[in-house]
């Protein structure tokens, strides 16, 4: 039987035998985990005397005898010679030292894990039969890979002594365009604070019923929660040593007033980190067939926010044929948007396209031109949450083949 110890070897001394591959590849995570680490073997080979001479360690240069084994709280034995591994391993025994016995297929009193630090735990895996360190570094990387996915629960069971907040970036809406990251976020967070925009619903049905989920989100009807409240709502949940995730629509630093929130979390002293999401500024258009980029055709694209008031940049977006304008919460304003543009000049036939509900079943794009975009807008009742796109690459035509080549095709 084995017991696996989670042992800390920072600042303790541990005795290598051996200057070979196998040596040097276990040397290099003792140091990683601040171990002091000595090492005797006559000759040492490439990456070994590499480690040895960047770290400074002690190298006996001779054959091992039983006296090196002195203040040692861990021997790793690596020689290449099986008998001289089981004479360290013996005389470790005596001493009531733990070894590890690196001979093929033989374990020590100690043995290493296959180990990896996912997220906020250490998995690590041994064979109860002899040695497969093939088989345990399998065995690790799935659960590696199930962990990283959101796919165990990994939710702390007691509270941390202390909370971090996550700004994590939840896409256009389908729960699998989030990243692999902020799946596995989600599945350690002791709160969620969702938007209405967003994976949310989807996501919030497979959570832990613990979980504090808090709606902060717009909906008819209600006043939606200011953003200094959603600022002490984070700050105040972390500060209990809660971990919290904050799940926005598209990208938290896109519109996202993330740039508050976090400003809110450094101001408390609270641990903060920014977890990026598809934004629907390029994925919405894309989920109509838009590119918001296209050789020879935009070489730039714009993003603004359709509420604010329209600056200069704006407008010389809107005026360069080579630019897209990408524009967010642009519905309400919409008239005084086409009207700005057609003052400074752009012209009436310039391609539109307006995106509702993009990557949602409810997706419906509409085609216009600056020129009719206000009266289309009227005629389908244009509603929120929408992307609207001016500019060349708008144009229904752009992605398919010229005529002469449908012709040509149809002939
Ligand atoms: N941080 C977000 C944007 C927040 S602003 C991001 O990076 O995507 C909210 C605006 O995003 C909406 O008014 C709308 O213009 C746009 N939006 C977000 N999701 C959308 C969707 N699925 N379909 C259309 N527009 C969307």
């Amino acid at each position: 039987m084995t017991v696996m110890l989670g042992v800390d070897l920072d600042g303790r001394d541990v005795l290598l035998v051996g200057g070979g591959a196998v040596a040097a590849k276990r040397l290099r995570r003792f140091l990683a985990e601040g171990a002091r680490a000595r090492i005797v073997a006559p000759v040492l080979h490439g990456e070994m005397a590499r480690l040895v001479e960047d770290h400074g360690l002690v190298w006996r240069s001779r054959r091992f005898r039983g006296a090196d084994l002195a203040g040692a709280w861990l021997v790793h034995a690596a020689t290449g010679d099986p008998r001289v591994d089981r004479e360290v391993a013996a005389r470790c025994e005596r001493k009531r030292i733990l070894c590890v016995n690196a001979s093929d297929g033989v374990h020590g009193s100690a043995r290493l894990t296959a180990q990896a630090e996912v997220g906020d735990v250490t998995v690590a895996v041994t064979s109860t039969v002899g040695a497969d360190p093939r088989r345990s570094v399998a065995v690790r990387d799935a659960i590696v890979d199930l962990v990283g996915e959101g796919r165990l629960p990994l939710r702390r069971r007691r509270a941390a002594r202390s909370g971090r907040v996550d700004l994590v970036g939840g896409g256009p809406g389908p729960a699998d365009l989030m990243t692999v990251r902020a799946r596995r976020l989600l599945s350690e967070a002791d709160v969620i604070v969702t938007d209405r925009l967003g994976p949310s619903a989807e996501i919030v049905r497979g959570l832990d019923p613990d979980v504090e989920v808090i709606d902060v989100g717009k909906h008819p009807g209600r006043h939606p929660v200011p953003q200094e409240e959603i600022n002490r709502i984070i700050v105040a949940r972390a500060t209990e040593g809660r971990r919290v995730v904050r799940l926005k629509g598209g990208d938290p630093f896109v519109f996202g007033r993330g740039g508050e929130e976090m400003q809110a979390c450094l101001a408390a002293g609270i641990p903060v980190d920014v977890t990026p999401g598809i934004s629907s500024a390029i994925a919405v258009p894309q989920s109509a067939g838009i590119p918001v980029t296209h050789r020879g055709t935009a070489a730039a694209f714009h993003v603004v926010n359709g509420q604010g008031t329209l600056g200069d940049g704006t407008l010389a977006a809107l005026a360069d044929a080579t630019v897209t304008t990408v524009v967010l919460m642009g519905v309400a304003g919409l008239d005084r948007l086409v009207a700005a543009a057609l003052a400074r000049g752009v012209p009436a036939g310039r391609p539109m396209a307006f995106v509702e509900s993009g990557h949602t079943p409810q997706q419906r794009t509409t085609r216009t031109t600056l020129g009719h975009a206000v009266a289309d807008a009227r005629a389908i009742s244009l509603r929120n949450p929408a992307v609207i796109v001016i500019g060349e690459v708008a144009s229904a035509r752009l992605l398919l083949p010229a005529d002469d080549t449908i012709g040509a095709v149809l002939a």
